[in-house]
């Protein structure tokens, strides 16, 4: 049951729960602002910060080190003592509701009235990121939900596993806030982008501020991403006057910050070395500083106020080695001497954001290049990309192999009066890939594999999205080679911890839908079976993808156009056999 709101204090979390109930049930982007923008002028300053963050689906802003590192199992088995529900009726509403906070509110019928204050909620998140062990964390959730409402018991969930759901990215948040304060959208993502928090953002906008906004080093900056060209005559379109070309490196993306520590009290991401205090963020923006232990000690020598974009490569002599190397280091938990030192990395810079005080990301391309060949970028740890500037596209076939000779995937082609823009995939970076066909996909259900896999679940189904804009996950195959056996290993664990459900006693499962994969694969072929139409013909795995995030795989579109591609390649061949036969019979 909803109660009115009319009696709530103003600052009760719920009603945040009935505004994110309102944004959910609309789809139109005008009205989800005009929602939150009737909802946040009637917060004070330090509630406002709190919904800000909240809407924008996380519980601490983002220069923030805390994460609640709260998992599907724990938040379960706390809603299960709540709710005394049947564990199976549990996982029969997650199945088809597809979000434990969802099922919440269907399952809990607390009749309390709401008491919750937004600081309140704060509190509890803060005190919950200190409790350490499974047991006493999900103590810790059950009295929470205890003082919740269903429908606060449903957002709470919602937001200690990481994600609303009610289709709203901090990009409406932001959108909102533009509007309240009458200011440009951009300004507000600048702000936004500047101190790593969109509650402090929205408060700034809110008393006209925004001026006021320095930036704050050690919360990630959303990276710029590439996109595929298809010949070289389109970098000549684009880029009509000239275009550097870098190497593309095979390895993990990676951002480095890098500043003298000093004693601010809130707890930032990084690590501290003599002094000096450094931080990496991967691609999907979480903190990665603790896998390279080596890289941040030798960033520490830079002795700069610094923020890098680059790529962090398993490196050895004065050779790159295949990305397989890497793996072997990612994803462990503990990291032996032995393994750094049998998998050495270095980190290769290819752009500077931030310099000494400077905001870098509006210069263009070529100033940003020239402060990067200022920097010590010639150890064994730290490199700097290779790059090079031309005129015409006659030599890039030429560089291209020198690039894949060099142990490298291909060529980055980049515009030389571009800015950096964070988190857009334009055409100011063109990537120039290898020619084999591969998808990025997740993985949704897994299966026990034969023989000395039996124990694992090695057998994995994986999908594409509908569309750029469409979630739906669609199952396009299923691969189980190209894996090591303690990626297997590994892999399989994390799948148990995070399945939806289980058929035959555990053998076959449903998952939560995170693991990407790159994989390549012979043929797409049209298939009834497969809800989007189509299958992939002896796929294997290439690589986990552990640097993308969901929302960037591939789509049903690119599986079409591969389909129509690889069909048309088909035809070529035969029609080369077909001739070639003519000519020997003449
Ligand atoms: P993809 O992952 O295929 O979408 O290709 C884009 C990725 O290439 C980026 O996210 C980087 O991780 C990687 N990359 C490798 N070398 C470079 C480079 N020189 N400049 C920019 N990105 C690079």
């Amino acid at each position: 049951m909803i109660h009115s709101t009319g009696s709530t204090p103003i600052d009760a979390f719920y009603r945040f729960a009935i505004a994110a109930e309102q944004i959910a049930a609309t789809t139109k982007r005008l009205t989800k602002a005009a929602i939150l923008g009737s909802y946040f002028p009637t917060l004070e300053d330090d509630d406002l910060r709190l919904a800000a963050r909240y809407f924008a689906g996380s519980p601490f802003p983002q220069f923030d080190q805390r994460v609640l590192q709260i998992g599907g199992s724990a938040l379960m088995n706390a809603l299960l003592i709540v709710s005394e529900a049947e564990s199976n009726l549990l996982q029969a509403e997650l199945v088809k509701r597809g979000d434990l906070g969802d099922v919440a509110a269907d399952v809990l019928s607390n009749q309390i009235a709401p008491t919750l204050r937004l600081s309140e909620v704060g509190e509890a998140f803060a005190a919950l990121v200190e409790i350490r062990g499974n047991k006493k964390k999900i103590t810790g959730i059950v009295d929470l939900l205890k003082r919740a409402t269903a429908l606060e018991a449903k957002y709470l969930i919602k937001l200690m596993s990481g994600d609303l759901r009610i289709g709203l990215r901090e990009g409406a948040v932001e959108d909102a806030i533009a509007r309240l304060a009458d200011q440009p959208v951009g300004r507000i993502q600048w702000v936004n982008m500047l101190t790593g928090d969109i509650g402090e953002t929205a408060v700034l906008a809110r008393h006209k501020q925004l001026d006021t906004a320095r930036m704050q080093l050690f919360h990630p900056i959303k990276f710029m991403l590439a996109s595929p060209v298809e010949d070289f005559a389109e970098i000549t379109t684009r880029m009509p006057e000239g275009f550097a070309v870098e190497d593309k490196y095979d390895g993990i993306r990676a951002q480095v910050h890098i500043a003298a520590a000093n004693s601010e009290s809130r707890s930032l991401h990084g690590a501290t070395i003599d002094n000096v205090r450094i931080a990496l963020f991967s691609r999907t923006l979480d903190e990665i500083t603790g896998t390279f232990p080596d890289l941040v000690e030798a960033l520490t020598a830079l002795d700069l106020e610094l923020i890098l974009d680059g790529e962090i490569v398993p490196f050895q002599g004065n050779r790159i080695l295949p990305f397989q190397e890497l793996q072997k280091r990612l994803g462990r938990k503990t990291l032996t001497d032995e393994l750094l030192q049998s998998v050495p990395v270095a980190f290769v810079a290819y752009d500077v954001l931030y310099c000494n005080g400077k905001v870098m990301i509006e210069e263009p391309y070529s100033v940003r290049r020239s402060i990067l060949e200022s920097l010590n970028l010639n150890t064994p740890r730290l490199r700097r990309a290779i790059s090079q500037q031309f005129k015409d596209v006659t030599l890039l076939e030429q560089e291209f192999q020198a690039a894949r000779d060099r142990g490298n995937e291909g060529l980055m082609v980049k515009h030389l009066q571009s800015t950096y823009k964070p988190g857009k995939r334009g055409k100011d970076w063109l990537k120039v890939k290898r020619a084999i066909a591969t998808l990025d996909v997740v993985i949704t259900a897994a299966e026990v594999g034969t023989g000395k896999r039996s124990r694992f679940l090695s057998d994995f189904t994986f999908a594409v999205r509908a569309s750029e804009t469409d979630p739906t996950l669609l199952n396009v195959g299923k691969a189980y080679s190209g894996l090591t056996d303690a990626e297997v290993q590994e892999l399989s664990d994390w799948l148990k911890q995070h399945t939806i459900q289980e058929f035959a006693h555990g053998r076959v499962r449903t998952v939560e839908p995170k693991i990407v994969l790159e994989v390549t694969f012979d043929r797409v072929q049209v298939s009834k079976r497969h809800k989007g139409g189509y299958a992939l013909r002896f796929p294997r795995i290439l690589r986990i993808r552990s640097d993308k995030p969901v929302e960037e795989i591939d789509t049903l579109e690119t599986v079409r156009n591969l389909a129509a591609q690889l069909e048309d390649n088909h035809k070529d061949a035969t029609q080369l056999v077909d001739r070639t036969s003519i000519a020997s019979e003449t």
